[in-house]
């Protein structure tokens, strides 16, 4: 208690600033405020109205810094929740120990929460540092304080276009360089998240992580296992689609924070083709989140867990079971060994599964099958899945592509083309495995699993 008190004490110290924050006009700080939402320029407008001070905040500030289109805009306030929510039509007080206000503007909704204080040191934490309670309000400078990074610290006024940094935030923007405020052990330990965002930072702005800022995180990994189970997995998944998935996962994996969360990554690596198959699967993603598509969860856990899916799969085979249940078998497995570390939702486990499982029916439909597997809820996501597939050599793209063809289709050319699949289907099946046999790896191709398969199995 004794230590973490005189800890607490050496963070705010260095946490305070000696001569009040910098102030940078429009023409230093460049941000173009028709760049910015109206909504949250509204808001500060309102508020300021009313007397209060109000300022965007976070991520925003910091994405148009640096030119990028902000995912959303936070507001910032010395209004308490109770004082803000009447001064807008459409706003609601959220959250039980924290209170904050979403204010709703069509399909925008802006988030404005009221400056909260640092941990003073009397905060409910567990064993570890954890806080496990937060929820003083407070000034505007120690609001500052408590944010994780200096450049997730920048305050915009959008009706004086200035921008107020308390901790060289803009600075350390310009040079590209993600700086933790305070001690930064302390700071993980308060809430272990961090050694996460500091990577996904470091890799969405092309930043180097200060050294001070990543000496601890070699050491501390393991807390990540104490944070709760939501929270890791909104973490994980804001990792992996900050528009630079694969930079994030090799800094987890440098830096041994897969381990707790995705503990199947060294294995997946290990696996030939492993590494290439997810490297496509998202760089895919990528390009989604960079022209502004929405990304599902559960086709980026299928695409990073499928290697491992699919080597079991072949295992299982082998023993002797029958196709359609290894399948089951492997992907039941993967998915007990994944969420024994980090919980995926149920709702986005049962999808990766369906779009796993149907990946064995593509290639051993009948005419039959085909109209009930074009009625399956993934039936899309299992379609571009298999598309990835073919794009990393796995299965034949003719068949990938007419799989392709019959998801873009309507029902009339998707009868004209299910009366032609039997012989579609039998190029598609037998010449990739034959010719794949004899290839450099034929135990990674998916088509080698008709070797072990049981003959053709028409409910496939
Ligand atoms: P993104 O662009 O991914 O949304 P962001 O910086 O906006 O990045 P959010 O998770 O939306 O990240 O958080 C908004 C702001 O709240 C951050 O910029 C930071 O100031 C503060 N914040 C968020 N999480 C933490 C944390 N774990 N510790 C301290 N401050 C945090
Ligand atoms: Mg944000």
């Amino acid at each position: 208690m004794l230590k973490n008190t005189i800890k607490t004490f050496v963070t705010r110290l260095f946490a305070t600033p000696a001569h009040g924050p910098e102030r940078f006009t429009r023409d230093k700080h460049g941000i173009d405020r028709r760049r910015v939402s109206r909504h949250a320029i509204k808001v500060c407008e309102v508020l300021n109205q009313h007397g209060y001070a109000a300022y965007i905040v976070g991520g925003a500030v910091r994405d148009l810094i640096v030119g990028l289109e902000p995912k959303d805009f936070d507001v910032a306030t010395n209004a308490t929740p109770n004082q803000i929510r009447p001064l807008f039509r459409r706003a609601r007080i959220i959250g039980r120990r924290f209170q904050l206000v979403h204010v709703v503007f069509g399909q925008e909704i802006i988030e404005t929460s009221t400056f909260r204080a640092p941990s003073s040191g009397n905060q409910e934490t567990d064993e570890h540092g954890r806080i496990l309670r937060d929820n003083e309000f407070g000034t505007h400078e120690e609001d500052a304080a408590r944010r994780d990074f200096t450049i997730n610290a920048l305050y915009y006024d959008p009706i004086k276009e200035e921008v107020i940094d308390f901790h060289q935030g803009v600075a350390d923007l310009k040079n590209r360089v993600v700086r933790m405020i305070g001690d930064p052990e302390t700071r993980y330990r308060e809430d272990p998240v961090r050694m996460l965002r500091a990577l996904r930072f470091g890799a969405k702005l092309g930043a180097r992580i200060d050294p001070t800022t990543q000496e601890p995180i070699a050491r501390l990994g393991e807390l990540i296992e104490h944070v709760p189970d939501s929270r890791l997995f909104d973490e994980t998944l804001k990792l992996l689609t900050c528009g630079h998935a694969m930079d994030c996962l090799r800094e987890l994996h440098r830096a041994g924070l897969n381990k707790s969360l995705i503990p199947l990554m060294d294995r997946i690596f290990d696996e030939q083709g492993g590494e290439a198959f997810v490297e496509i699967a998202l760089s895919r993603t990528d390009a989604r989140v960079r022209s502004g598509k929405p990304v599902s969860p559960s086709f980026l856990f299928a695409a990073l867990l499928w290697r491992l899916v699919h080597q079991r799969w072949l295992a299982i085979m082998e023993q002797g079971e029958p196709r359609n249940s290894a399948l089951i078998q492997a992907a039941d497995s993967v998915i007990s060994d994944q969420t024994h570390r980090l919980a995926i939702h149920k709702r986005y486990q049962s999808d990766m599964r369906e779009i796993w499982l149907m990946q064995a029916r593509f290639e051993r439909a009948t005419v039959r099958s085909i109209w009930r597997i074009i009625e399956q809820p993934r039936f899309r996501a299992a379609v571009d899945f298999l598309q990835l597939r073919a794009e990393a050599r796995e299965v034949d793209s003719v068949l990938a592509q007419w799989w392709m063809d019959l998801a873009d289709s309507n029902d009339d050319t998707r009868a004209k083309m299910i009366d032609t699949w039997q012989s579609g289907h039998a190029t598609a099946r037998t010449s990739p495995t034959r010719r794949r046999r004899h290839r450099k790896h034929p135990s990674t191709t998916a088509s080698a699993t008709d070797t072990a398969a049981t003959p053709t199995d028409p409910k496939a």
